[in-house]
């Protein structure tokens, strides 16, 4: 099965267009969704979470409190470290579980999954057969996070900058969906590509 990794900065506009693709018949794997997962009430790694960082890392309803942590992160390395080593192992196996599903339910002609991190990560662009790129101007990414987030100029650009350039990513991209454009220039790409995705998987 042929398996994507759709890529792009933040406010590119990932998830709109890996909906776009899953309404045509794709099968979706969004890692955000599963690291919320793993840290929702109850989740796989709520345990460890407090085993290491104590029960004040947790919310009222039991939640991670991702505020805390982002705080918690941004000034020590060290927690970094264990926060990640926590959630990145079960954010792979999970998305090992589901992909594994979803190749053996023969429902889909192929697989897309969205990280948010691809080209930071690494091991990611050995994982998939292709990587696409949600491409725009960075001026588009700011104004779009800025609306969306509610974030100034300053929170946005400084996400920004923790992430890959947008040289960075291009230079890895197999594929390119621009997205400078209205919403309704994305579908006659959508649909290309989801054409020539097929012809690879068959
Ligand atoms: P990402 O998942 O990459 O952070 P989203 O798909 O959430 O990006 O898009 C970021 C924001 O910009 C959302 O509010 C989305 O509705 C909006 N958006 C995405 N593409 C367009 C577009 N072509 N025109 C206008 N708004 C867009």
């Amino acid at each position: 099965m042929l398996e994507i990794g759709l890529t792009g900065g933040i406010g590119s506009g990932k998830t709109r267009v890996a909906d776009m693709f899953a309404a045509r018949g794709a099968a979706l794997i969004d890692t955000d969704l599963l690291a919320h997962e793993i840290t929702a009430p109850g989740g796989a790694a709520i345990g460890p979470l407090v085993a290491a960082f104590g029960p004040g890392c947790l919310r009222p309803d039991g939640a991670m409190d991702r505020d805390a942590m982002r705080a918690l992160v941004f000034s020590d390395p060290t927690a970094k470290a264990t926060l990640e080593g926590i959630t990145h192992p079960l954010i792979r196996s999970l998305t090992e579980s589901r992909a594994a599903a979803v190749r053996a339910g023969g429902q889909h002609p192929y697989l897309i999954y969205v990280v948010p991190l691809l080209v930071e990560s690494g091991s990611w662009r050995a994982r998939v057969g292709r990587v696409l790129v949600v491409d725009c101007q960075e001026e588009t990414q700011i104004a779009r996070v800025m609306a969306r987030n509610g974030f100034t100029r300053a929170q946005a650009l400084a996400i920004m900058a923790r992430q890959a350039t947008r040289a960075a990513r291009l230079a890895v991209a197999d594929d390119v969906i621009d997205n400078d454009g209205p919403p309704e220039a994305l579908a006659p790409q959508v649909a290309r590509l989801d054409a020539k995705y097929r012809q690879h998987a068959g």
